[in-house]
Protein backbone atom coordinates (compact mmCIF):
# COMPACT_ATOMS: atom_id res chain seq x y z
CA UNK A 1 0.00 0.00 0.00
CA UNK A 2 1.15 3.40 -0.97
CA UNK A 3 0.52 6.85 -0.31
CA UNK A 4 1.52 9.25 -3.06
CA UNK A 5 1.78 13.12 -2.05
CA UNK A 6 2.74 16.37 -3.87
CA UNK A 7 4.01 18.09 -1.26
CA UNK A 8 6.77 17.78 0.97
CA UNK A 9 4.93 17.10 4.16
CA UNK A 10 2.18 14.87 4.77
CA UNK A 11 -1.83 15.79 5.52
CA UNK A 12 -2.94 18.23 2.65
CA UNK A 13 -5.14 20.95 4.51
CA UNK A 14 -4.45 19.10 8.06
CA UNK A 15 -0.12 20.04 8.08
CA UNK A 16 1.55 22.72 10.81
CA UNK A 17 5.11 23.85 9.64
CA UNK A 18 7.91 25.16 12.03
CA UNK A 19 10.02 26.63 9.04
CA UNK A 20 7.81 29.52 8.66
CA UNK A 21 8.82 32.00 11.42
CA UNK A 22 11.47 30.47 13.20
CA UNK A 23 10.65 29.17 16.42
CA UNK A 24 6.88 28.97 15.90
CA UNK A 25 4.95 26.28 14.74
CA UNK A 26 2.16 27.21 12.29
CA UNK A 27 -0.97 25.45 10.93
CA UNK A 28 -0.83 25.81 7.12
CA UNK A 29 -4.64 24.58 7.22
CA UNK A 30 -7.14 23.35 9.69
CA UNK A 31 -6.53 23.72 12.91
CA UNK A 32 -9.83 23.23 14.89
CA UNK A 33 -10.71 19.43 15.09
CA UNK A 34 -14.50 18.77 15.66
CA UNK A 35 -16.00 16.54 13.49
CA UNK A 36 -13.26 13.53 14.07
CA UNK A 37 -14.33 13.20 17.40
CA UNK A 38 -17.97 12.40 16.90
CA UNK A 39 -16.40 9.00 14.79
CA UNK A 40 -14.40 6.22 16.06
CA UNK A 41 -11.51 7.06 13.48
CA UNK A 42 -8.94 8.31 16.09
CA UNK A 43 -9.57 5.01 18.71
CA UNK A 44 -10.00 2.39 15.79
CA UNK A 45 -6.91 3.38 14.25
CA UNK A 46 -4.97 3.69 17.46
CA UNK A 47 -3.80 6.85 16.63
CA UNK A 48 -2.71 7.63 20.46
CA UNK A 49 -0.23 4.49 20.48
CA UNK A 50 1.19 6.73 17.31
CA UNK A 51 1.60 9.53 19.51
CA UNK A 52 -1.39 11.29 18.95
CA UNK A 53 -2.79 14.07 21.83
CA UNK A 54 -5.78 15.77 22.01
CA UNK A 55 -5.97 18.87 24.09
CA UNK A 56 -9.90 20.10 25.09
CA UNK A 57 -10.67 23.66 24.05
CA UNK A 58 -12.93 24.53 27.47
CA UNK A 59 -14.15 27.34 26.15
CA UNK A 60 -14.36 26.83 22.66
CA UNK A 61 -15.33 29.89 21.20
CA UNK A 62 -15.64 33.00 23.04
CA UNK A 63 -17.68 36.08 21.72
CA UNK A 64 -16.05 39.48 22.89
CA UNK A 65 -18.57 42.07 23.07
CA UNK A 66 -16.31 45.17 21.49
CA UNK A 67 -15.15 47.35 24.18
CA UNK A 68 -16.14 46.24 27.42
CA UNK A 69 -14.01 43.79 28.86
CA UNK A 70 -17.36 41.30 28.60
CA UNK A 71 -18.12 38.20 26.21
CA UNK A 72 -20.31 35.00 25.83
CA UNK A 73 -18.05 31.59 26.98
CA UNK A 74 -19.39 28.65 25.06
CA UNK A 75 -17.97 26.02 27.13
CA UNK A 76 -18.69 21.57 26.06
CA UNK A 77 -20.83 22.08 29.26
CA UNK A 78 -24.05 23.58 28.13
CA UNK A 79 -25.02 24.80 31.52
CA UNK A 80 -22.41 27.21 31.62
CA UNK A 81 -22.63 28.45 28.11
CA UNK A 82 -25.87 28.92 29.10
CA UNK A 83 -25.55 31.09 32.29
CA UNK A 84 -22.81 32.84 30.23
CA UNK A 85 -25.36 33.83 27.46
CA UNK A 86 -27.77 34.80 30.65
CA UNK A 87 -25.69 37.97 31.57
CA UNK A 88 -27.16 38.91 28.18
CA UNK A 89 -30.11 38.24 27.95
CA UNK A 90 -32.27 35.05 30.06
CA UNK A 91 -34.64 34.65 27.36
CA UNK A 92 -31.93 33.76 25.09
CA UNK A 93 -30.18 31.47 28.01
CA UNK A 94 -33.61 29.65 28.02
CA UNK A 95 -33.34 29.56 24.25
CA UNK A 96 -30.34 28.22 23.65
CA UNK A 97 -30.88 25.22 25.77
CA UNK A 98 -33.88 24.42 23.84
CA UNK A 99 -32.01 25.02 20.58
CA UNK A 100 -29.05 22.73 21.93
CA UNK A 101 -31.47 19.99 22.70
CA UNK A 102 -33.71 19.99 19.64
CA UNK A 103 -30.75 20.51 17.14
CA UNK A 104 -28.26 17.97 18.62
CA UNK A 105 -30.81 15.31 18.86
CA UNK A 106 -31.76 16.35 14.57
CA UNK A 107 -27.63 16.33 13.95
CA UNK A 108 -27.13 12.95 16.07
CA UNK A 109 -29.49 11.40 13.40
CA UNK A 110 -27.90 13.07 10.53
CA UNK A 111 -24.60 12.35 11.79
CA UNK A 112 -25.53 8.62 11.71
CA UNK A 113 -25.71 9.48 7.77
CA UNK A 114 -22.11 10.94 7.63
CA UNK A 115 -20.68 7.48 8.70
CA UNK A 116 -22.30 5.14 5.60
CA UNK A 117 -22.02 5.96 1.94
CA UNK A 118 -24.91 8.38 1.22
CA UNK A 119 -28.14 7.28 -0.21
CA UNK A 120 -31.71 9.02 0.00
CA UNK A 121 -32.83 6.24 1.73
CA UNK A 122 -30.69 6.45 4.84
CA UNK A 123 -30.76 10.27 4.71
CA UNK A 124 -34.81 10.67 4.60
CA UNK A 125 -35.22 7.58 6.91
CA UNK A 126 -32.74 8.68 9.65
CA UNK A 127 -34.07 12.15 9.60
CA UNK A 128 -37.83 11.00 9.70
CA UNK A 129 -37.10 8.73 12.55
CA UNK A 130 -35.18 10.64 14.54
CA UNK A 131 -37.56 13.82 14.16
CA UNK A 132 -40.84 12.69 13.49
CA UNK A 133 -41.13 9.41 15.65
CA UNK A 134 -38.81 10.86 18.72
CA UNK A 135 -40.01 11.80 21.20
CA UNK A 136 -43.44 9.86 21.48
CA UNK A 137 -44.69 13.67 22.79
CA UNK A 138 -43.80 15.55 19.99
CA UNK A 139 -46.23 17.16 17.83
CA UNK A 140 -46.35 16.83 14.03
CA UNK A 141 -46.23 20.58 13.48
CA UNK A 142 -43.31 20.60 15.59
CA UNK A 143 -41.65 18.45 13.17
CA UNK A 144 -42.89 20.46 10.51
CA UNK A 145 -41.39 23.15 12.23
CA UNK A 146 -37.82 21.82 12.14
CA UNK A 147 -37.82 21.37 8.49
CA UNK A 148 -39.23 24.55 7.77
CA UNK A 149 -35.94 25.92 9.40
CA UNK A 150 -34.03 23.51 7.61
CA UNK A 151 -34.95 24.48 4.33
CA UNK A 152 -34.77 28.84 5.69
CA UNK A 153 -31.20 30.62 5.38
CA UNK A 154 -29.48 30.51 8.81
CA UNK A 155 -29.55 34.14 9.03
CA UNK A 156 -33.24 34.22 9.59
CA UNK A 157 -33.13 31.11 11.76
CA UNK A 158 -30.65 32.71 14.30
CA UNK A 159 -32.84 36.22 13.99
CA UNK A 160 -35.79 33.99 15.20
CA UNK A 161 -34.19 32.22 17.97
CA UNK A 162 -32.78 34.66 20.14
CA UNK A 163 -33.02 38.28 20.93
CA UNK A 164 -29.78 39.37 22.00
CA UNK A 165 -27.55 40.93 19.70
CA UNK A 166 -24.35 39.31 20.78
CA UNK A 167 -25.33 35.91 20.64
CA UNK A 168 -27.21 36.71 16.83
CA UNK A 169 -23.89 37.78 15.87
CA UNK A 170 -21.68 35.19 17.73
CA UNK A 171 -24.20 32.39 15.93
CA UNK A 172 -23.96 33.95 12.54
CA UNK A 173 -20.07 34.28 12.80
CA UNK A 174 -19.87 30.64 13.64
CA UNK A 175 -21.87 29.38 11.33
CA UNK A 176 -20.58 30.98 8.43
CA UNK A 177 -17.65 29.25 8.51
CA UNK A 178 -18.02 26.12 6.33
CA UNK A 179 -19.02 28.45 3.82
CA UNK A 180 -22.40 29.42 2.26
CA UNK A 181 -23.71 33.08 3.82
CA UNK A 182 -26.55 33.69 5.95
CA UNK A 183 -29.04 34.83 3.24
CA UNK A 184 -28.63 31.15 1.67
CA UNK A 185 -31.27 29.06 1.42
CA UNK A 186 -31.68 25.58 2.61
CA UNK A 187 -28.98 26.64 4.82
CA UNK A 188 -30.45 26.13 8.27
CA UNK A 189 -28.20 23.47 9.24
CA UNK A 190 -25.43 25.44 9.65
CA UNK A 191 -26.48 26.71 12.19
CA UNK A 192 -28.32 23.60 13.70
CA UNK A 193 -25.46 21.93 13.24
CA UNK A 194 -22.91 23.71 16.08
CA UNK A 195 -24.72 22.19 18.96
CA UNK A 196 -23.12 18.89 17.92
CA UNK A 197 -19.81 20.80 19.37
CA UNK A 198 -21.56 20.40 23.21
CA UNK A 199 -21.14 16.92 22.31
CA UNK A 200 -17.99 16.31 20.37
CA UNK A 201 -16.07 19.23 21.65
CA UNK A 202 -13.70 21.32 20.15
CA UNK A 203 -9.37 20.09 20.25
CA UNK A 204 -6.42 20.66 19.90
CA UNK A 205 -3.98 18.43 18.60
CA UNK A 206 -0.61 18.57 20.39
CA UNK A 207 1.86 20.42 18.73
CA UNK A 208 -0.10 21.25 15.80
CA UNK A 209 -3.21 20.42 13.06
CA UNK A 210 -0.17 17.78 11.67
CA UNK A 211 0.22 16.05 14.42
CA UNK A 212 -3.12 14.48 13.58
CA UNK A 213 -1.32 13.62 9.50
CA UNK A 214 2.20 12.21 11.65
CA UNK A 215 0.00 10.13 13.47
CA UNK A 216 -1.81 8.36 10.55
CA UNK A 217 1.34 8.29 8.41
CA UNK A 218 3.05 5.82 11.49
CA UNK A 219 0.17 4.42 11.83
CA UNK A 220 -0.01 3.45 7.69
CA UNK A 221 3.74 2.47 7.87
CA UNK A 222 2.81 -0.23 11.39
CA UNK A 223 0.59 -1.71 8.79
CA UNK A 224 3.49 -2.17 5.93
CA UNK A 225 2.18 0.49 4.15
CA UNK A 226 4.76 3.36 2.26
CA UNK A 227 4.23 7.68 1.77
CA UNK A 228 6.24 8.93 -1.21
CA UNK A 229 6.49 12.78 -0.76
CA UNK A 230 7.04 15.20 -3.53
CA UNK A 231 5.70 12.83 -5.90
CA UNK A 232 2.84 14.69 -7.44
CA UNK A 233 0.85 12.55 -9.53
CA UNK A 234 0.61 13.63 -13.33
CA UNK A 235 -1.21 10.37 -14.83
CA UNK A 236 -3.41 7.50 -13.66
CA UNK A 237 -4.32 5.31 -16.33
CA UNK A 238 -5.45 1.51 -16.96
CA UNK A 239 -2.59 -1.06 -17.07
CA UNK A 240 -3.77 -4.76 -18.29
CA UNK A 241 -6.35 -5.15 -15.42
CA UNK A 242 -5.05 -3.25 -12.70
CA UNK A 243 -3.67 0.61 -12.95
CA UNK A 244 -0.54 2.68 -13.50
CA UNK A 245 0.34 5.99 -11.36
CA UNK A 246 2.74 8.05 -13.14
CA UNK A 247 4.54 10.36 -10.52
CA UNK A 248 7.86 12.01 -10.32
CA UNK A 249 9.79 9.96 -12.90
CA UNK A 250 8.13 6.42 -11.50
CA UNK A 251 5.29 4.45 -12.33
CA UNK A 252 3.73 2.51 -9.68
CA UNK A 253 1.98 -0.31 -10.53
CA UNK A 254 -1.41 -1.38 -8.07
CA UNK A 255 -4.87 -3.20 -8.37
CA UNK A 256 -6.54 -0.51 -6.79
CA UNK A 257 -6.01 3.52 -6.81
CA UNK A 258 -7.88 5.63 -4.40
CA UNK A 259 -8.13 9.39 -5.39
CA UNK A 260 -7.87 11.25 -2.25
CA UNK A 261 -6.90 14.52 -4.03
CA UNK A 262 -9.43 17.41 -5.03
CA UNK A 263 -11.91 15.48 -7.52
CA UNK A 264 -11.62 18.07 -10.20
CA UNK A 265 -8.12 17.73 -10.61
CA UNK A 266 -8.15 13.94 -10.29
CA UNK A 267 -10.86 13.68 -13.25
CA UNK A 268 -9.52 16.67 -15.64
CA UNK A 269 -6.09 16.32 -15.19
CA UNK A 270 -5.02 12.65 -14.01
CA UNK A 271 -7.56 10.38 -15.21
CA UNK A 272 -5.93 9.48 -18.77
CA UNK A 273 -9.61 7.66 -19.55
CA UNK A 274 -13.05 7.89 -18.50
CA UNK A 275 -16.18 8.61 -19.65
CA UNK A 276 -16.17 12.09 -21.23
CA UNK A 277 -19.16 13.04 -19.84
CA UNK A 278 -18.21 12.91 -16.01
CA UNK A 279 -15.05 14.95 -16.54
CA UNK A 280 -17.23 17.57 -18.27
CA UNK A 281 -19.85 17.24 -15.71
CA UNK A 282 -17.04 17.75 -12.66
CA UNK A 283 -15.55 20.43 -14.26
CA UNK A 284 -18.74 21.98 -13.19
CA UNK A 285 -19.56 21.25 -10.25
CA UNK A 286 -19.82 24.24 -8.22
CA UNK A 287 -16.26 25.54 -6.41
CA UNK A 288 -17.73 28.71 -5.78
CA UNK A 289 -15.21 31.89 -5.44
CA UNK A 290 -13.17 30.79 -2.28
CA UNK A 291 -14.40 32.57 0.63
CA UNK A 292 -11.75 33.23 3.20
CA UNK A 293 -8.15 34.25 4.15
CA UNK A 294 -5.55 33.21 6.79
CA UNK A 295 -2.74 35.10 8.54
CA UNK A 296 -0.27 32.96 11.23
CA UNK A 297 1.27 35.66 13.48
CA UNK A 298 3.83 35.21 15.69
CA UNK A 299 3.60 37.54 18.38
CA UNK A 300 4.88 38.92 21.84
CA UNK A 301 1.80 38.65 23.81
CA UNK A 302 -1.82 37.30 23.81
CA UNK A 303 -5.12 39.87 22.97
CA UNK A 304 -6.68 40.91 25.56
CA UNK A 305 -10.11 42.08 25.29
CA UNK A 306 -11.78 45.10 25.81
CA UNK A 307 -9.68 44.92 29.20
CA UNK A 308 -7.74 47.63 30.59
CA UNK A 309 -4.82 45.54 31.19
CA UNK A 310 -2.09 46.19 29.17
CA UNK A 311 0.32 42.92 29.34
CA UNK A 312 -1.01 39.78 27.71
CA UNK A 313 1.61 37.82 28.79
CA UNK A 314 -1.16 35.64 30.99
CA UNK A 315 -3.54 33.68 29.55
CA UNK A 316 -7.12 34.04 30.23
CA UNK A 317 -9.61 30.86 29.88
CA UNK A 318 -10.72 32.53 26.90
CA UNK A 319 -7.42 32.18 24.79
CA UNK A 320 -8.53 28.25 24.55
CA UNK A 321 -11.51 29.26 22.33
CA UNK A 322 -12.07 30.56 18.83
CA UNK A 323 -12.66 34.17 19.24
CA UNK A 324 -15.45 35.24 17.63
CA UNK A 325 -14.69 39.20 15.94
CA UNK A 326 -17.11 40.38 14.67
CA UNK A 327 -19.22 43.58 15.75
CA UNK A 328 -23.06 42.54 14.37
CA UNK A 329 -24.27 40.88 11.31
CA UNK A 330 -24.15 43.74 9.24
CA UNK A 331 -20.32 43.66 9.35
CA UNK A 332 -20.81 40.14 7.66
CA UNK A 333 -23.41 41.39 5.07
CA UNK A 334 -20.74 43.83 4.05
CA UNK A 335 -17.85 42.09 3.65
CA UNK A 336 -20.06 39.73 1.92
CA UNK A 337 -21.62 42.27 -0.59
CA UNK A 338 -17.56 43.10 -1.18
CA UNK A 339 -17.21 39.61 -2.07
CA UNK A 340 -20.12 39.12 -4.65
CA UNK A 341 -18.99 42.44 -6.24
CA UNK A 342 -15.28 40.74 -6.44
CA UNK A 343 -13.60 43.29 -4.25
CA UNK A 344 -11.54 42.70 -0.99
CA UNK A 345 -14.11 43.39 2.11
CA UNK A 346 -13.16 46.50 3.80
CA UNK A 347 -13.99 45.09 6.95
CA UNK A 348 -13.43 41.19 7.40
CA UNK A 349 -14.99 39.54 10.28
CA UNK A 350 -11.99 37.55 12.47
CA UNK A 351 -12.01 34.18 13.77
CA UNK A 352 -8.65 34.98 15.93
CA UNK A 353 -7.01 31.52 17.64
CA UNK A 354 -4.03 31.62 20.08
CA UNK A 355 -3.01 27.91 20.69
CA UNK A 356 0.35 28.49 22.10
CA UNK A 357 -1.79 29.86 25.70
CA UNK A 358 -2.63 25.84 25.43
CA UNK A 359 -0.02 24.01 23.64
CA UNK A 360 3.12 25.73 24.70
CA UNK A 361 5.12 23.67 21.95
CA UNK A 362 3.82 25.79 19.17
CA UNK A 363 5.90 29.23 20.38
CA UNK A 364 8.89 29.70 22.66
CA UNK A 365 8.59 30.62 26.02
CA UNK A 366 6.54 34.01 26.84
CA UNK A 367 5.49 34.05 23.04
CA UNK A 368 2.57 32.88 21.20
CA UNK A 369 1.13 32.35 17.95
CA UNK A 370 -2.02 34.51 16.49
CA UNK A 371 -3.72 32.61 14.06
CA UNK A 372 -6.86 34.46 12.43
CA UNK A 373 -9.13 33.48 9.48
CA UNK A 374 -11.25 35.50 7.80
CA UNK A 375 -14.24 35.99 5.44
CA UNK A 376 -15.57 36.47 2.54
CA UNK A 377 -12.76 36.65 0.59
CA UNK A 378 -12.57 36.24 -3.71
CA UNK A 379 -10.73 34.34 -5.32
CA UNK A 380 -11.31 36.20 -8.37
CA UNK A 381 -11.15 39.77 -8.09
CA UNK A 382 -12.90 41.95 -10.36
CA UNK A 383 -11.88 44.95 -9.32
CA UNK A 384 -8.39 45.02 -11.57
CA UNK A 385 -6.20 44.01 -8.29
CA UNK A 386 -4.28 40.96 -8.19
CA UNK A 387 -3.81 38.92 -4.68
CA UNK A 388 -0.07 38.90 -4.96
CA UNK A 389 -0.16 42.97 -5.11
CA UNK A 390 -2.46 43.28 -2.03
CA UNK A 391 -1.97 40.31 0.48
CA UNK A 392 0.09 42.33 2.71
CA UNK A 393 -2.57 45.39 2.65
CA UNK A 394 -5.61 42.70 3.49
CA UNK A 395 -3.39 40.30 6.37
CA UNK A 396 -3.08 44.11 7.92
CA UNK A 397 -6.71 44.50 7.90
CA UNK A 398 -6.98 41.30 9.78
CA UNK A 399 -4.23 41.91 12.38
CA UNK A 400 -6.06 45.90 12.76
CA UNK A 401 -9.31 44.23 13.94
CA UNK A 402 -7.33 42.54 16.70
CA UNK A 403 -6.01 45.91 18.07
CA UNK A 404 -9.31 47.35 17.75
CA UNK A 405 -10.49 44.75 20.28
CA UNK A 406 -7.44 44.45 22.17
CA UNK A 407 -4.95 47.51 21.91
CA UNK A 408 -2.36 45.78 23.69
CA UNK A 409 -1.71 43.87 20.16
CA UNK A 410 -0.20 46.72 19.16
CA UNK A 411 3.04 46.45 17.92
CA UNK A 412 3.65 43.18 18.97
CA UNK A 413 3.88 41.40 15.92
CA UNK A 414 7.41 39.65 15.47
CA UNK A 415 6.58 37.95 12.22
CA UNK A 416 3.22 36.49 10.12
CA UNK A 417 2.64 34.08 7.25
CA UNK A 418 -0.18 35.05 4.81
CA UNK A 419 -2.54 32.75 2.92
CA UNK A 420 -4.29 34.83 0.57
CA UNK A 421 -7.31 32.19 -1.48
CA UNK A 422 -4.64 32.34 -4.68
CA UNK A 423 -2.24 30.89 -2.40
CA UNK A 424 -4.41 28.17 -1.16
CA UNK A 425 -4.78 26.64 -4.47
CA UNK A 426 -1.14 27.27 -5.33
CA UNK A 427 -0.05 25.91 -2.43
CA UNK A 428 -2.69 22.95 -1.35
CA UNK A 429 -3.91 22.38 -4.61
CA UNK A 430 -7.94 23.96 -2.74
CA UNK A 431 -8.77 25.45 -6.04
CA UNK A 432 -10.08 29.03 -5.86
CA UNK A 433 -9.49 28.63 -2.35
CA UNK A 434 -12.40 26.51 -1.36
CA UNK A 435 -11.39 24.96 1.80
CA UNK A 436 -14.01 22.55 1.48
CA UNK A 437 -13.24 21.03 -2.22
CA UNK A 438 -16.68 21.89 -3.62
CA UNK A 439 -19.04 23.71 -2.04
CA UNK A 440 -21.09 22.59 0.81
CA UNK A 441 -24.57 23.94 -0.36
CA UNK A 442 -27.47 21.42 0.28
CA UNK A 443 -27.48 20.88 -3.80
CA UNK A 444 -23.57 19.45 -3.39
CA UNK A 445 -23.70 17.20 -0.37
CA UNK A 446 -24.86 13.90 0.60
CA UNK A 447 -25.74 12.14 -2.63
CA UNK A 448 -25.31 14.85 -4.57
CA UNK A 449 -21.93 15.04 -3.39
CA UNK A 450 -19.60 15.46 -5.82
CA UNK A 451 -22.04 13.73 -8.64
CA UNK A 452 -25.19 11.01 -7.76
CA UNK A 453 -23.35 8.81 -10.25
CA UNK A 454 -19.88 8.87 -8.10
CA UNK A 455 -21.27 9.69 -4.72
CA UNK A 456 -20.60 6.47 -3.27
CA UNK A 457 -16.87 6.48 -3.45
CA UNK A 458 -16.44 4.21 -6.98
CA UNK A 459 -15.59 5.28 -10.04
CA UNK A 460 -17.61 3.90 -12.88
CA UNK A 461 -14.09 2.43 -13.79
CA UNK A 462 -13.61 -1.38 -12.02
CA UNK A 463 -11.25 -0.78 -8.89
CA UNK A 464 -11.04 3.05 -9.04
CA UNK A 465 -12.43 4.39 -5.89
CA UNK A 466 -12.94 8.07 -4.23
CA UNK A 467 -12.37 10.06 -1.32
CA UNK A 468 -11.73 13.06 0.82
CA UNK A 469 -13.66 16.11 0.69
CA UNK A 470 -14.84 16.03 -2.95
CA UNK A 471 -16.97 13.75 -1.67
CA UNK A 472 -19.77 12.77 1.10
CA UNK A 473 -20.10 14.51 3.61
CA UNK A 474 -17.36 17.07 2.44
CA UNK A 475 -14.40 19.21 4.11
CA UNK A 476 -13.27 19.16 7.45
CA UNK A 477 -11.20 17.34 9.22
CA UNK A 478 -13.38 14.37 10.08
CA UNK A 479 -11.80 11.08 8.76
CA UNK A 480 -15.30 9.91 7.95
CA UNK A 481 -15.30 10.04 3.84
CA UNK A 482 -11.99 8.21 4.22
CA UNK A 483 -13.67 5.71 6.26
CA UNK A 484 -16.48 4.96 4.54
CA UNK A 485 -14.79 4.47 1.68
CA UNK A 486 -12.18 1.97 3.54
CA UNK A 487 -15.91 0.02 4.13
CA UNK A 488 -17.23 0.31 0.29
CA UNK A 489 -13.38 -1.30 -0.85
CA UNK A 490 -13.74 -4.20 1.89
CA UNK A 491 -17.02 -4.83 1.09
CA UNK A 492 -19.79 -2.62 2.72
CA UNK A 493 -22.71 -4.57 4.56
CA UNK A 494 -24.18 -1.60 5.59
CA UNK A 495 -23.15 -2.22 9.55
CA UNK A 496 -20.88 0.68 10.95
C1 LIG B 1 -6.78 27.65 6.02
C2 LIG B 1 -7.68 26.49 6.34
C3 LIG B 1 -8.31 26.42 7.58
C4 LIG B 1 -9.15 25.35 7.89
N1 LIG B 1 -9.66 25.25 9.15
C5 LIG B 1 -10.34 24.13 9.50
C6 LIG B 1 -10.64 23.88 10.86
O1 LIG B 1 -10.23 24.62 11.76
N2 LIG B 1 -11.38 22.77 11.15
C7 LIG B 1 -11.79 21.90 10.18
O2 LIG B 1 -12.46 20.90 10.49
N3 LIG B 1 -11.46 22.09 8.88
C8 LIG B 1 -10.73 23.17 8.52
N4 LIG B 1 -10.30 23.33 7.23
C9 LIG B 1 -10.79 22.40 6.20
C10 LIG B 1 -10.07 21.06 6.21
O3 LIG B 1 -8.72 21.22 6.54
C11 LIG B 1 -10.18 20.42 4.82
O4 LIG B 1 -11.50 20.45 4.37
C12 LIG B 1 -9.70 18.98 4.87
O5 LIG B 1 -8.43 18.88 5.47
C13 LIG B 1 -9.65 18.39 3.48
O6 LIG B 1 -9.00 17.14 3.59
P1 LIG B 1 -8.73 16.18 2.34
O7 LIG B 1 -7.67 15.23 2.78
O8 LIG B 1 -9.98 15.63 1.84
O9 LIG B 1 -8.20 17.13 1.19
P2 LIG B 1 -6.85 17.94 1.06
O10 LIG B 1 -6.40 18.42 2.39
O11 LIG B 1 -7.09 18.95 0.00
O12 LIG B 1 -5.77 16.87 0.61
C14 LIG B 1 -5.59 16.52 -0.72
C15 LIG B 1 -4.17 16.01 -0.86
O13 LIG B 1 -3.94 15.68 -2.23
C16 LIG B 1 -2.63 16.12 -2.54
N5 LIG B 1 -2.49 16.30 -3.99
C17 LIG B 1 -3.10 17.20 -4.80
N6 LIG B 1 -2.69 17.04 -6.07
C18 LIG B 1 -1.82 16.01 -6.06
C19 LIG B 1 -1.05 15.36 -7.07
N7 LIG B 1 -1.07 15.74 -8.36
N8 LIG B 1 -0.25 14.34 -6.69
C20 LIG B 1 -0.19 13.90 -5.40
N9 LIG B 1 -0.89 14.48 -4.41
C21 LIG B 1 -1.70 15.52 -4.75
C22 LIG B 1 -2.50 17.43 -1.80
O14 LIG B 1 -1.14 17.87 -1.71
C23 LIG B 1 -3.11 17.06 -0.47
O15 LIG B 1 -2.18 16.47 0.40
C24 LIG B 1 -9.42 24.36 6.91
C25 LIG B 1 -8.76 24.41 5.68
C26 LIG B 1 -7.88 25.45 5.41
C27 LIG B 1 -7.15 25.47 4.09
Amino acid sequence: MAVVEKRDLPGGAVCTRDDLVPGFRFDVGSSVHIMIHLTPVVAELELAREGLEYIEMDPWAYYPVDGTGEGISFYRDVERTCASIARFSPRDAEAYRRYVERWAELNEGVFETFLAPPSPGRLFGTILKRNLFRPKSRRLWSSLDTARQLMAPYGEVIRETFESEPLRTAMLWLSAQSGPAPAEVASGDMFGWNAMIHRSGAKRAKGGSGALSTALVKCLQRHGGEIFLEHPVEKVGRDGSGWRVEAAGRSFETEKVVAACHLKTFFTEMLEEGPADLRDRIGKARIGNGFGMVVRHAVEELPMYGSKVQNGKQPREYHSAMQLLCRDGGMLDSSYHDYLAGRPPAQPSVVAMTFSSIDPTLAPAGKHTLFTWAQYHSYELRNGEHWDAIREREADKLYELVCQYAPNMRGKMIGRYIQTPLDLERDLGLLRGNVMHFEMSLDQMFMFRPLPEISCYRAPLKNLYLTGASTHPGGGVFGASGRNTAKVILGWRGSR
